[in-house]
């Protein structure tokens, strides 16, 4: 019973994500569900990300599940933003995605980066209306995380590893992070960044902007 009504609430969540996603691809957007823990880096990344897929327009969607801190540091850099407030829900839906969605210029816009809410778990689960999902995760979490969250893991299509700086002070293998990853997910890129200083940012969007492209825009 409980089953059947989970799979319910996914069946109209699914619908949902269905229209988003019309909606966006009619507006010629490419929308990515960025998913990531507490305190990986995803505003600071979403900012590094605008930069790079510049000359494109990029809107923004902040899910957190209070405060409106990252969604004044994103319109701080003159982009569209859109924050919802999930009142202590742990991850968007796609009913929330789509009253976001009626508050932002999607005509000229090219790009949607939806921030999810920090954690690693139901995120996975549902389907926004995104074109891609990405999962930040970052070197002082340690290299052991794919093993520990593989649903998260294994939904998503491309991994930033964020913070790459800090490898020097902590105990944080990348052949050991890739490996673990290759292990439940060959498909997904990995891109080593650091926000803080700049470096494979170039990579990360250079990838993305051809991802883009070659998805018709
Ligand atoms: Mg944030
Ligand atoms: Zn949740």
């Amino acid at each position: 019973m409980e089953i059947k009504i989970l799979k319910n609430i996914m069946g109209v969540n699914d619908q949902v994500a269905g229209k988003n996603r019309e909606l966006l691809e009619k507006n010629k957007v490419f929308t990515i569900n960025i998913m990531a823990s507490p305190g990986a880096g995803k505003t600071s990344t979403v900012l590094q990300t605008i930069k790079a897929l510049k000359p494109l327009r990029v809107g923004v969607i902040e899910g957190d599940i209070s405060s409106t801190i990252d969604a004044e540091t994103v319109a701080k850099v003159g982009v569209p933003v859109v924050q919802i407030n999930t009142g202590g829900e742990c991850h968007l839906d796609a009913n929330m995605i789509q009253n976001a969605l009626g508050n932002l210029p999607l005509d000229e816009m090219d790009v949607l980066m939806i921030e999810n809410v920090g954690n690693l778990v139901c995120p996975a689960d549902f389907k926004l209306g995104e074109s891609l999902k990405a999962l930040i995760a970052s070197v002082p979490e340690g290299d052991d995380k794919p093993y520990k969250y593989p649903g998260m893991f294994t939904a998503v299509d491309v991994i930033i590893l964020n913070k790459i700086d800090l490898l020097p002070y902590v105990k944080f293998s990348v052949e050991a992070f890739t490996q673990a990853v290759k292990g439940i997910n060959s498909k997904a890129q990995i891109f080593p960044i650091s926000c803080t200083t700049g470096e494979g940012v170039e990579a990360w969007g250079k990838w993305l902007k051809k991802r883009i492209k070659d998805t018709g825009k």
